[in-house]
């Protein structure tokens, strides 16, 4: 039986099947076509009788969405998962590691915590680290907060800072990124997460996270933390790692 993995993100949406290997099979502006994705899915279900799952930028707690701050509306699916649970079990598999952060960064921030192999959820909302208050200058966040992580160094607020946007600034001189202040927030929540959880690795993903250089978060990371606490830090460049981690979830359960 083949599975279909869906990463529905802030921005873009991806498809793919997997079967004996992962197959692209769509891709898409989340905006544009929101109102449609049940229907595609829903076919593509039907087209190669698949089981899927959805990787969703949302707080989902017994398959239930609680909140979706970057998304541009709700949407129901059977089989959801946050989709950086779905990146970090994916980066697990394909890394080799069985205690694991992974953070993605694009339009917010999101994070997935792998213990002994398996997604630690918590009461579901594990990984929320892109919502925990890390600032003092009352930035507001999409969620309805104040002053997180997010509203310092997500995709959104690097746009709303600079007036750019992140994959232009890289382009042009990346090291404004690692002068911003959300950047130096970011390694400094890490270096706690990891104190917390000693991790063997984290690893960074997501349009904005895989570009970051790992020297760079090495050197911001070490700052704050125990150097016998240091965890390996890698970035995966993969777009597709959030809809190749759905489609292994679909095919393995939860
Ligand atoms: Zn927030």
């Amino acid at each position: 039986m083949p599975f279909l993995g869906v990463d529905i993100g802030g921005t873009n949406t991806d498809i793919v099947l997997f079967d004996k290997e992962f197959i692209h099979l769509h891709h898409f502006s989340t905006k544009e076509k929101i109102s449609e994705i049940s229907k595609i899915v829903g076919n593509l279900e039907k087209k190669y009788g698949a089981k899927s799952c959805i990787g969703l930028a949302a707080w989902i707690r017994e398959g239930k969405i609680l909140k979706a701050p970057n998304l541009p509306q709700i949407i129901e699916f059977d089989l959801i998962e946050n989709d950086a649970n779905c990146f970090t079990f994916f980066a697990a598999r394909k890394l080799g590691f069985k205690n694991l952060l992974g953070i993605t960064i694009g339009t917010g921030i999101g994070a997935g915590v792998i213990v002994n192999g398996k997604i630690y959820r918590g009461r579901g909302l594990a990984g929320e680290i892109g919502h925990s208050v890390v600032g003092n200058e009352g930035r507001k966040c999409v969620c309805g907060g104040e002053d997180h992580l997010e509203a310092y160094f997500g995709g959104w607020a690097i746009r709303k800072e600079t007036g750019k946007e992140a994959k232009e600034i890289f382009e042009a001189d990346e090291n404004v990124i690692y002068k911003m202040k959300g950047f130096d927030l970011l390694c400094k929540q890490i270096a706690s997460a990891s104190m917390l959880m000693d991790f063997e690795a984290v690893v960074f993903g997501g349009r904005i996270g895989a570009r970051l250089s790992s020297d760079k978060l090495k050197e911001g990371i070490s700052k704050y933390i125990m150097p016998e606490f240091m965890p390996e830090i890698v970035t995966l460049k993969d777009e597709l790692a959030v809809a190749k981690g759905a489609a292994i979830l679909a095919k393995e359960g939860f």
